[in-house]
């Protein structure tokens, strides 16, 4: 297939800021790109090629979309996977699969599939709803306080609990949901390695996330982690380890925890650029993005070295009604040495929204977590 300025179509579904950020690259390389999403508005909207209006989740929506490229990928893992399959079948190139889309879209199959590898992860225990699990929890041997988890739709911590009593338990839920043992975290990790068509594999710099209490979202990722030599052998070998079970082509984000007993433990994992490596744009060698494309189109993928150390702050909504976006004391930033503004594009503000990031490099990473905590205060993102 020749890829470079000819006919070569790349198509990604979902058109939101992991998108857009995937297309600077792509544009690039000068790679055609056609995107869907079903937000007229949505970030990709400018920058692609071509940018089909349709629901990534609507069986002939994605077909239709998927027969007019050539190769699929993703930005987001809410896809009809059905649509996936009868592509694959087709002979269409799909990456991630299928397959493997369908099981981290649900984190009880995450768990199943951890426990059927051998992979590192939490004691578990799968309930197909809420009424089940109130009967059982405690004949499966768990105790409080422990943590719920809605199996799908869940993101960012929206369909995460901590259950202490069994007044935690009194909220109607009709789906499939699971209980986790509640790991005492040191740290929460985060490796993205990436993997091509061949199967080469190279991992970015461990990097450590802090989350917001309130939101659950992560605030601050700081590259590279705080930790030592071996924690991030470790954390590197079970981020490939995880990669190569789902015979992954793109990358994969693995959170991990830390735990206070320097365990490791798989939490999640997602089949596409994050929100753990956008500092790469500034910090590495190479971008998160620009590796996924080298591993959909099959190519050497980049050297993932850490040019300079750095923290990512992400910039979200504040406002709790929905209205237009400003970002407020943005401009007094910019003379700043090492801070480099995202501005997604989405014209609506609303609570914990994603509406853009910032990260700050410098040589000494203390110095550059002070001028990000400093940013963070300053900079409010409100309507
Ligand atoms: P989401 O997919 O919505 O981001 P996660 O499953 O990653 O949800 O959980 C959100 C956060 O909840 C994690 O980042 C972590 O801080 C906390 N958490 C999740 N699982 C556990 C666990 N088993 N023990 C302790 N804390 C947990």
């Amino acid at each position: 297939m020749q890829l470079f300025s000819s006919n070569f179509k790349l198509g990604i579904l979902g058109g939101g800021q992991l998108g857009k950020m995937l297309m600077y690259d792509a544009k690039r390389y000068d790679l055609h790109t056609k995107v869907m999403d079903s937000n007229q508005e949505a970030p990709c909207a400018k920058l692609a090629d071509e940018f089909i209006i349709g629901d990534i989740t609507d069986y002939d929506d994605v077909v239709s979309f998927g027969n007019k490229v050539d190769i699929i990928t993703v930005e987001i893992e809410k896809i009809n996977t059905d649509a996936l399959l009868f592509l694959e079948k087709k002979g269409k190139k799909v990456f991630p699969s299928a397959r493997t889309l369908k099981v981290i879209q649900s984190k009880s199959d995450q768990k199943d599939f951890y426990r059927q590898h051998n992979l590192p992860s939490s004691r578990f225990k799968n309930y197909s709803n809420l009424d089940e699990l109130r009967n059982n929890f405690e004949n499966d041997n768990f105790e409080f306080p422990f943590v719920w988890k809605s199996s799908r739709f869940g993101y960012d911590g929206k369909g995460v609990k901590i259950i202490k009593n069994y007044d935690d338990l009194n909220f109607s839920f009709e789906n499939e949901c699971l209980i986790e043992e509640k790991i005492s975290i040191h740290k929460e990790l985060s490796v993205i390695v990436a993997r091509n068509i061949s199967g080469e594999m190279k991992c970015f710099p461990v990097v450590e996330m802090e989350f917001n209490e309130n939101s659950n979202l992560v605030e601050y990722v700081m590259c590279p982690a705080n930790i030592s030599n071996d924690i991030e052998k470790r954390a590197m070998q079970i981020a490939m380890n995880t990669s190569e079970k789902f015979n992954m082509v793109g990358l994969l984000a693995v959170e991990l925890f830390l735990t206070k007993e320097d365990k490791i433990l798989i939490n999640e994992v997602a089949p596409r650029p994050h929100n753990s490596g956008h500092h790469t744009i500034e910090c590495c060698m190479t971008s998160q993005f620009d590796q996924h494309i080298r591993c959909v189109l099959d190519l050497p993928l980049g050297e993932t070295e850490i040019l300079i150390p750095g923290i990512m702050v992400n910039l979200v909504g504040e406002n709790k009604v929905e209205g237009n976006v400003i970002y407020k004391n943005i401009n007094d930033i910019f003379d700043i040495p090492g801070v480099f503004i995202h501005i997604y594009g989405k014209k609506k503000s609303r609570l914990n929204r994603k509406m853009g990031h910032i990260t700050i490099v410098n040589r000494d990473i203390e110095k550059a977590i002070e001028i990000g905590k400093k940013i963070k205060k300053e900079i409010k993102v409100i309507s």
